[in-house]
């Protein structure tokens, strides 16, 4: 859990901005300081005692960002439950116990979080003291009332190269485009290790609607803690976050579609977006397992962070979002840009930048792996009917071609051990070697780009024959293009990584089979994708 603290990287806003901004937001700044101050503290002074009707647990648990030694434990309570015991403005205490095994025979690490009306009651337990590279089980106990159980694997010890890591990877789940079955199947492979790389709710109302959520698009705390709290009631979605712990970061549309930093995609002032960011931000720290660390300050939050897995695997979380600049062509698909390529342009901002070169030229791992949101490999899309040049997606590393330059030359440059990119973001599967310069299919490749496909946003999708074609053949380094819904299941051991992509048939319904689309894997040191 490295990286600079939040209040440092207030993005993009000019100094004398800043301090309005910052005196906007004190009162909320002061109280989360105290809170996590408090959260700090041994003892606590009294907790009401409560009686619910029923579970109050039931948008379920989940563990998140473990370490060698621990975890988070989360959950949040259901406010009907609170309204009925007459606690939805009051504290309620919450019991956690980890055990060595399912049955909660041997128990090793029990404790006590308050669930606080700021945070909506949410709980973010943060244990340690547990042993490295082991499988422990969790619940919680409000009201004399048990929470169903999680199950939880802490990394590795620092220095050990396990032979093996087996992890997925999800993105883009718009509840009303579908069923969220991929998640089941990917429950039942039993990954050690589930990363989500953004889009985990939709602020709006697109496409064609499966299952209703609301037609108004999200602006108040309100609107968004109501929105994660209808995602996160899903059973498929419950059951993949009890299953092991996840690793989080978040893409656009957990704010506004397309956002860049301060700018949103609609006309909206911009302190009003940033009252508004700071909603989004504070509910998505309520509903996903994440350290204190990672508590927003405003329309501030540090989610950009490293967890390592020994010395087989790191994962460098990035938030492309919160410091982006603003796109230099639009947000959509056009022509070269040449604005785009003005080297202070960022999709990272500077602080993050010289944080994941630092920790890339210096980590232990055989692995590197960069979960971010949007695609890195360059993809000329030919021109359609009336064009007459080629285009980029300008939202993408494609639009910040300078930052894409500089990061793919320092891999080249500091020869980073197995640099693997996951991604997610645009509702396909891909997969595509990262080439030092993407017009010479002859340069070096530098490392891998993993594209998985959405949950369920845009329905049930289809592989698209033609523009498949076109896309392979004029771009010679991608390697894969499926418009399947799914995720990607990855193994990785000190001698190769292994990336097999699942998809599902349909998701406008429940139950659709799970397969798999196509295998590819990358043999240490040797960068570029081979066929599995
Ligand atoms: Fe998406
Ligand atoms: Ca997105």
């Amino acid at each position: 859990m490295r990286g600079p603290p939040a209040e440092l990287l207030l993005p993009g806003i000019p100094p004398g901005e800043r301090l309005i901004t910052r005196r906007r937001f004190l009162r909320f700044g002061r109280g989360f300081a105290a809170l996590a101050a408090a959260g700090a503290l041994p003892a606590w002074r009294s907790v009401r005692r409560v009686r619910f009707q029923e579970s109050p647990f039931t948008l379920g648990v989940a563990s998140g960002d473990p370490t060698a030694s621990g975890a988070v434990l989360w959950t949040r309570l259901d406010p009907a439950e609170l309204a009925f015991a007459d606690a939805a403005s009051r504290e309620v205490a919450v019991r956690w116990e980890v055990s060595a095994d399912d049955a909660f025979r041997q128990i090793v690490r029990t404790g006590e979080s308050r669930a606080l009306p700021e945070l909506g009651h949410s709980v973010h337990a943060e244990v340690e003291g547990l042993e490295p590279g082991r499988w422990y089980w969790y619940r919680f106990d409000a009201g004399g009332i048990e929470s169903p159980a999680g199950r939880l694997r802490t990394a590795p010890a620092p220095g050990e190269v396990p032979a093996s890591l087996r992890f997925a990877f999800a993105s883009c789940q718009h509840y009303e485009h579908g069923y969220y079955t991929a998640y089941r199947h990917m429950a039942a492979e039993e990954p050690e290790l589930i990363i989500h790389l953004g889009d985990y709710i939709y602020e709006m109302r697109y496409g064609e609607i499966i299952r209703d959520a609301a037609p108004d698009e999200l602006m108040t705390l309100a609107d968004y803690r109501n929105r994660y709290a209808l995602y996160r009631s899903d059973p498929d979605l419950q059951a993949a976050h009890a299953a092991c712990p996840w690793i989080v970061t978040w893409d656009d549309h957990e704010v506004d579609n397309n956002y860049a930093g301060a700018v949103p995609e609609d006309a909206q002032g911009r302190h009003e977006f940033l009252m508004r960011r700071a909603a989004a931000y504070q509910a998505y720290y309520e509903f996903m397992p994440l350290r204190r660390s990672s508590m927003p300050t405003g329309p501030a939050m540090q989610l950009f962070r490293r967890l390592d897995f020994g010395d087989l695997a790191s994962f460098h979380v990035l938030d492309t979002r919160q410091y982006r600049s603003d796109q230099a062509c639009g947000d959509g698909r056009a022509p070269r840009c040449w604005p785009a390529f003005t080297p202070d342009r960022t999709l990272l901002g500077a602080a993050q930048e010289a944080w994941l070169h630092d920790g890339l030229a210096s980590g232990p791992a055989r692995w590197n792996f960069l979960a971010q949101q949007v695609r890195m490999a360059e993809v000329a899309i030919p021109p359609r009917e009336g064009e007459s040049e080629e285009s980029f997606s300008l939202d993408m590393w494609d639009g910040y071609p300078a930052e894409r330059e500089r990061l793919l030359g320092f891999l080249a440059r500091e020869e980073v051990p197995n640099p693997v990119v996951l991604t997610g973001d645009i509702h396909s599967h891909w997969a595509a070697d990262l080439k030092r310069d993407f017009g010479d299919p002859g340069s070096a490749t530098v490392g891998v780009e993993l594209v998985g496909s959405s949950i369920s946003t845009g329905g049930d999708g289809a592989d698209a024959q033609r523009f498949t074609a076109e896309i392979l053949a004029a771009n010679p380094h991608v390697r894969l293009f499926s418009g399947l819904r799914g995720y990607v299941s990855v193994t990785v051991g000190p001698e190769g990584c292994r990336s097999d992509f699942r998809t599902v048939p349909y998701v406008s319904r429940p139950g659709a089979p799970v397969e798999t689309r196509a295998s590819f894997a990358v043999e240490d040191v040797r960068a570029g994708l081979e066929e599995a």
